[in-house]
Protein backbone atom coordinates (compact mmCIF):
# COMPACT_ATOMS: atom_id res chain seq x y z
CA UNK A 1 0.00 0.00 0.00
CA UNK A 2 3.10 2.54 0.90
CA UNK A 3 4.39 1.55 -1.65
CA UNK A 4 2.27 2.10 -4.20
CA UNK A 5 1.46 5.54 -2.60
CA UNK A 6 5.24 6.20 -3.11
CA UNK A 7 4.91 5.46 -6.83
CA UNK A 8 2.01 7.11 -7.39
CA UNK A 9 3.10 10.52 -5.91
CA UNK A 10 6.52 10.88 -8.50
CA UNK A 11 4.43 9.69 -11.28
CA UNK A 12 1.89 12.11 -10.32
CA UNK A 13 4.63 14.92 -9.77
CA UNK A 14 5.72 14.14 -13.08
CA UNK A 15 2.42 14.70 -14.76
CA UNK A 16 2.22 18.32 -13.23
CA UNK A 17 5.25 18.93 -13.91
CA UNK A 18 5.19 18.59 -17.77
CA UNK A 19 1.80 20.04 -17.43
CA UNK A 20 3.22 23.08 -15.83
CA UNK A 21 5.71 23.56 -18.36
CA UNK A 22 3.37 23.04 -21.08
CA UNK A 23 1.58 26.02 -19.48
CA UNK A 24 4.65 28.49 -19.35
CA UNK A 25 5.38 27.58 -22.63
CA UNK A 26 2.39 28.21 -23.63
CA UNK A 27 2.88 31.54 -21.86
CA UNK A 28 5.88 32.12 -23.57
CA UNK A 29 4.88 31.62 -26.82
CA UNK A 30 1.52 33.94 -26.26
CA UNK A 31 3.81 36.66 -25.00
CA UNK A 32 6.05 36.23 -27.75
CA UNK A 33 3.20 36.15 -29.92
CA UNK A 34 1.33 39.66 -28.24
CA UNK A 35 4.96 41.31 -28.65
CA UNK A 36 5.85 40.36 -31.87
CA UNK A 37 2.26 41.39 -33.06
CA UNK A 38 2.51 44.80 -30.89
CA UNK A 39 5.94 45.44 -32.59
CA UNK A 40 4.53 44.75 -36.24
CA UNK A 41 1.80 47.47 -35.73
CA UNK A 42 4.01 50.32 -34.50
CA UNK A 43 5.75 49.43 -37.50
CA UNK A 44 2.86 49.58 -39.95
CA UNK A 45 1.54 52.26 -37.79
CA UNK A 46 5.27 53.94 -38.65
CA UNK A 47 5.37 53.20 -41.85
CA UNK A 48 1.40 54.71 -42.67
CA UNK A 49 2.58 58.10 -40.79
CA UNK A 50 5.95 58.28 -43.05
CA UNK A 51 3.54 57.49 -46.10
CA UNK A 52 1.06 60.00 -45.05
CA UNK A 53 3.79 62.40 -44.62
CA UNK A 54 4.94 61.78 -48.01
CA UNK A 55 1.72 62.29 -49.45
CA UNK A 56 1.22 65.28 -47.62
CA UNK A 57 4.55 66.89 -48.11
CA UNK A 58 3.68 66.23 -52.06
CA UNK A 59 0.77 68.28 -52.01
CA UNK A 60 2.61 70.90 -50.15
CA UNK A 61 4.68 70.81 -52.62
CA UNK A 62 2.26 70.57 -55.89
CA UNK A 63 0.71 73.83 -54.07
CA UNK A 64 3.36 75.43 -53.71
CA UNK A 65 4.64 74.91 -57.52
CA UNK A 66 1.04 75.70 -58.54
CA UNK A 67 1.01 78.86 -56.33
CA UNK A 68 4.64 79.90 -57.88
CA UNK A 69 2.86 79.37 -61.70
CA UNK A 70 0.21 81.36 -60.69
CA UNK A 71 2.42 84.00 -59.31
CA UNK A 72 4.22 84.22 -62.67
CA UNK A 73 1.09 84.43 -64.47
CA UNK A 74 -0.70 86.90 -61.71
CA UNK A 75 0.81 90.52 -62.66
CA UNK A 76 0.48 93.60 -60.48
CA UNK A 77 -3.10 96.01 -60.71
CA UNK A 78 -3.00 98.67 -63.45
CA UNK A 79 -2.73 102.08 -62.62
CA UNK A 80 -2.89 105.26 -64.92
CA UNK A 81 0.22 107.25 -63.80
CA UNK A 82 1.78 110.32 -65.92
CA UNK A 83 3.90 107.70 -67.73
CA UNK A 84 0.77 105.84 -68.51
CA UNK A 85 -0.88 109.10 -69.60
CA UNK A 86 1.87 110.18 -71.91
CA UNK A 87 1.70 106.24 -73.42
CA UNK A 88 -2.20 106.77 -74.15
CA UNK A 89 -2.00 110.21 -75.77
CA UNK A 90 0.51 108.69 -77.71
CA UNK A 91 -1.42 105.33 -78.60
CA UNK A 92 -1.78 105.08 -82.04
CA UNK A 93 2.23 106.34 -82.74
CA UNK A 94 5.08 103.87 -82.06
CA UNK A 95 8.16 103.57 -83.99
CA UNK A 96 7.89 99.76 -83.97
CA UNK A 97 5.29 97.70 -85.12
CA UNK A 98 2.55 96.80 -82.20
CA UNK A 99 -1.18 95.41 -82.61
CA UNK A 100 -3.31 95.54 -79.52
CA UNK A 101 -6.01 92.55 -80.58
CA UNK A 102 -8.97 94.21 -78.55
CA UNK A 103 -12.97 92.08 -77.45
CA UNK A 104 -15.28 94.17 -76.83
CA UNK A 105 -19.20 93.31 -75.85
CA UNK A 106 -18.34 89.98 -73.77
CA UNK A 107 -17.62 87.22 -72.30
CA UNK A 108 -20.22 85.15 -74.49
CA UNK A 109 -20.03 81.00 -73.29
CA UNK A 110 -19.66 80.34 -77.14
CA UNK A 111 -17.51 82.68 -78.22
CA UNK A 112 -14.78 83.63 -75.54
CA UNK A 113 -13.75 80.10 -74.42
CA UNK A 114 -12.41 79.16 -77.94
CA UNK A 115 -11.16 82.43 -78.51
CA UNK A 116 -8.86 82.22 -75.47
CA UNK A 117 -7.78 78.62 -76.44
CA UNK A 118 -6.48 80.11 -79.56
CA UNK A 119 -4.91 83.18 -78.08
CA UNK A 120 -3.05 80.40 -75.09
CA UNK A 121 -2.05 78.45 -78.67
CA UNK A 122 -0.78 81.92 -80.54
CA UNK A 123 0.67 83.11 -77.46
CA UNK A 124 -1.05 86.03 -77.41
CA UNK A 125 -1.91 88.75 -74.54
CA UNK A 126 -5.12 90.43 -75.47
CA UNK A 127 -7.11 93.18 -74.64
CA UNK A 128 -10.93 92.31 -73.26
CA UNK A 129 -13.24 95.40 -73.25
CA UNK A 130 -16.17 93.68 -70.86
CA UNK A 131 -19.68 94.51 -70.23
CA UNK A 132 -20.60 94.17 -66.50
CA UNK A 133 -24.23 92.62 -67.51
CA UNK A 134 -22.08 89.65 -69.15
CA UNK A 135 -19.49 89.71 -66.78
CA UNK A 136 -22.42 88.87 -63.89
CA UNK A 137 -23.03 85.60 -66.00
CA UNK A 138 -19.72 84.66 -66.95
CA UNK A 139 -17.75 85.05 -64.06
CA UNK A 140 -15.84 81.52 -64.88
CA UNK A 141 -14.94 83.47 -68.28
CA UNK A 142 -13.94 86.76 -66.82
CA UNK A 143 -11.74 84.53 -64.66
CA UNK A 144 -10.04 82.65 -67.35
CA UNK A 145 -8.78 85.52 -69.02
CA UNK A 146 -7.32 87.19 -66.09
CA UNK A 147 -5.46 84.15 -65.29
CA UNK A 148 -4.33 83.53 -68.62
CA UNK A 149 -2.71 87.23 -68.63
CA UNK A 150 -5.58 88.99 -70.56
CA UNK A 151 -5.92 92.43 -69.75
CA UNK A 152 -9.34 93.34 -68.55
CA UNK A 153 -10.80 96.40 -69.03
CA UNK A 154 -14.34 98.15 -69.08
CA UNK A 155 -17.16 98.62 -71.57
CA UNK A 156 -19.76 100.28 -68.84
CA UNK A 157 -22.80 97.58 -67.92
CA UNK A 158 -25.58 97.89 -69.93
CA UNK A 159 -24.87 99.02 -73.36
CA UNK A 160 -28.05 100.93 -74.17
CA UNK A 161 -27.31 104.26 -75.35
CA UNK A 162 -30.05 105.32 -73.73
CA UNK A 163 -28.90 104.30 -70.23
CA UNK A 164 -25.74 104.55 -70.28
CA UNK A 165 -25.52 108.43 -72.03
CA UNK A 166 -28.42 109.51 -69.88
CA UNK A 167 -26.09 112.04 -68.34
CA UNK A 168 -22.62 112.39 -68.37
CA UNK A 169 -22.23 111.03 -64.78
CA UNK A 170 -24.45 107.67 -65.63
CA UNK A 171 -21.05 106.95 -67.63
CA UNK A 172 -18.55 106.47 -64.94
CA UNK A 173 -21.84 105.14 -62.78
CA UNK A 174 -21.54 101.88 -65.42
CA UNK A 175 -17.92 101.83 -65.37
CA UNK A 176 -17.88 101.69 -60.97
CA UNK A 177 -20.99 98.91 -61.37
CA UNK A 178 -18.83 96.82 -64.24
CA UNK A 179 -15.25 97.29 -62.16
CA UNK A 180 -16.91 96.34 -59.12
CA UNK A 181 -18.26 92.98 -60.57
CA UNK A 182 -15.00 92.17 -61.83
CA UNK A 183 -13.63 92.81 -58.22
CA UNK A 184 -16.14 90.54 -56.88
CA UNK A 185 -15.38 88.23 -59.32
CA UNK A 186 -11.63 88.45 -59.05
CA UNK A 187 -11.48 88.83 -55.30
CA UNK A 188 -8.62 91.26 -55.78
CA UNK A 189 -8.70 95.00 -55.63
CA UNK A 190 -8.32 95.02 -59.78
CA UNK A 191 -9.21 98.37 -61.98
CA UNK A 192 -8.31 98.03 -65.45
CA UNK A 193 -8.90 102.30 -65.42
CA UNK A 194 -9.25 101.73 -68.75
CA UNK A 195 -13.08 102.73 -70.44
CA UNK A 196 -14.13 102.50 -74.42
CA UNK A 197 -17.46 104.14 -74.33
CA UNK A 198 -20.03 102.02 -76.32
CA UNK A 199 -20.25 103.32 -80.19
CA UNK A 200 -17.14 105.19 -80.05
CA UNK A 201 -16.17 108.10 -77.39
CA UNK A 202 -17.14 110.46 -80.30
CA UNK A 203 -19.59 111.63 -82.67
CA UNK A 204 -23.22 110.88 -82.09
CA UNK A 205 -26.73 111.71 -80.48
CA UNK A 206 -24.80 111.84 -77.47
CA UNK A 207 -21.63 113.62 -78.38
CA UNK A 208 -22.29 116.49 -76.09
CA UNK A 209 -22.38 113.57 -73.04
CA UNK A 210 -19.55 111.68 -74.09
CA UNK A 211 -17.39 115.17 -73.99
CA UNK A 212 -18.37 115.32 -70.26
CA UNK A 213 -17.94 112.27 -68.99
CA UNK A 214 -14.32 112.23 -70.66
CA UNK A 215 -13.92 114.96 -68.14
CA UNK A 216 -15.05 112.93 -65.18
CA UNK A 217 -13.46 109.36 -66.40
CA UNK A 218 -10.27 111.95 -66.41
CA UNK A 219 -10.76 113.22 -63.07
CA UNK A 220 -10.76 109.41 -61.53
CA UNK A 221 -7.80 108.33 -63.43
CA UNK A 222 -9.90 106.37 -65.60
CA UNK A 223 -8.15 106.12 -69.55
CA UNK A 224 -10.71 105.67 -72.64
CA UNK A 225 -9.70 104.58 -76.03
CA UNK A 226 -11.24 103.92 -79.57
CA UNK A 227 -9.70 102.33 -82.01
CA UNK A 228 -7.88 102.86 -85.68
CA UNK A 229 -8.27 99.50 -87.57
CA UNK A 230 -11.47 97.16 -87.30
CA UNK A 231 -12.59 94.07 -88.78
CA UNK A 232 -15.94 95.30 -88.79
CA UNK A 233 -17.02 92.02 -86.97
CA UNK A 234 -20.04 94.41 -85.55
CA UNK A 235 -21.94 95.96 -88.46
CA UNK A 236 -21.51 95.19 -92.11
CA UNK A 237 -19.27 92.09 -91.98
CA UNK A 238 -20.95 88.69 -93.06
CA UNK A 239 -18.14 86.59 -93.95
CA UNK A 240 -14.82 85.26 -92.55
CA UNK A 241 -13.35 87.07 -95.96
CA UNK A 242 -14.75 90.04 -95.65
CA UNK A 243 -13.92 90.60 -91.93
CA UNK A 244 -10.05 89.96 -92.85
CA UNK A 245 -10.29 92.22 -95.49
CA UNK A 246 -11.69 94.77 -93.73
CA UNK A 247 -8.81 94.04 -90.82
CA UNK A 248 -6.29 94.15 -93.65
CA UNK A 249 -7.56 97.50 -95.23
CA UNK A 250 -8.19 99.16 -91.90
CA UNK A 251 -4.46 98.48 -90.24
CA UNK A 252 -2.78 99.28 -94.13
CA UNK A 253 0.33 101.01 -93.46
CA UNK A 254 0.16 102.34 -89.73
CA UNK A 255 2.45 100.71 -86.83
CA UNK A 256 0.57 101.09 -83.94
CA UNK A 257 -2.53 99.40 -84.34
CA UNK A 258 -5.88 98.80 -81.99
CA UNK A 259 -7.96 96.35 -83.59
CA UNK A 260 -11.58 96.27 -82.45
CA UNK A 261 -12.93 92.63 -82.74
CA UNK A 262 -15.95 90.99 -80.68
CA UNK A 263 -16.65 88.21 -78.66
CA UNK A 264 -20.44 88.72 -78.28
CA UNK A 265 -21.92 85.26 -78.09
CA UNK A 266 -23.44 85.56 -82.30
CA UNK A 267 -19.48 86.34 -83.04
CA UNK A 268 -18.36 82.82 -84.39
CA UNK A 269 -16.71 84.13 -87.15
CA UNK A 270 -14.35 86.57 -85.54
CA UNK A 271 -12.83 83.69 -83.82
CA UNK A 272 -12.71 81.82 -87.08
CA UNK A 273 -11.27 84.79 -88.75
CA UNK A 274 -8.51 84.84 -86.09
CA UNK A 275 -5.79 82.72 -87.02
CA UNK A 276 -5.70 84.39 -90.97
CA UNK A 277 -5.36 87.87 -88.84
CA UNK A 278 -2.71 86.91 -86.47
CA UNK A 279 -0.37 85.10 -89.46
CA UNK A 280 -0.94 88.46 -91.50
CA UNK A 281 -0.07 90.73 -88.82
CA UNK A 282 2.87 88.50 -87.79
CA UNK A 283 3.85 88.53 -91.72
CA UNK A 284 3.58 92.26 -91.55
CA UNK A 285 6.17 92.66 -88.62
CA UNK A 286 3.63 93.21 -85.67
CA UNK A 287 4.56 91.92 -82.29
CA UNK A 288 1.82 91.42 -79.85
CA UNK A 289 0.81 93.83 -76.63
CA UNK A 290 -2.02 94.51 -74.45
CA UNK A 291 -2.75 96.63 -71.75
CA UNK A 292 -0.87 95.99 -68.95
CA UNK A 293 2.31 97.48 -71.19
CA UNK A 294 0.45 100.86 -70.30
CA UNK A 295 -1.63 100.88 -67.64
CA UNK A 296 1.48 99.82 -64.86
ZN1 LIG B 1 -19.63 97.45 -77.76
Amino acid sequence: MMYDLIEVEPKLNKKKVAGAIIIVLLAIALIVFIILKHTKKNEDAITNSTAENEIINEVEEKTAEETQEAEVIVRDNPNYTEVGRELMSNIYHSEEKIAYLTFDDGPSKSVTPLLLDLLKQENIKATFFVLGSRAELNGDLIKREYDEGHYIANHGYSHIYGNIYQTPESVLEEYTRTRDIIKNILNTDYDGHLFRFPGGSSGGKYNSIKVEAKKILDENNIAYVDWNALSNDAAGAKTKEAIIQNTKDTVGTKNSVVILMHDAGDKILTYESLPEIIAYLREQGYNFKNFYDIMK
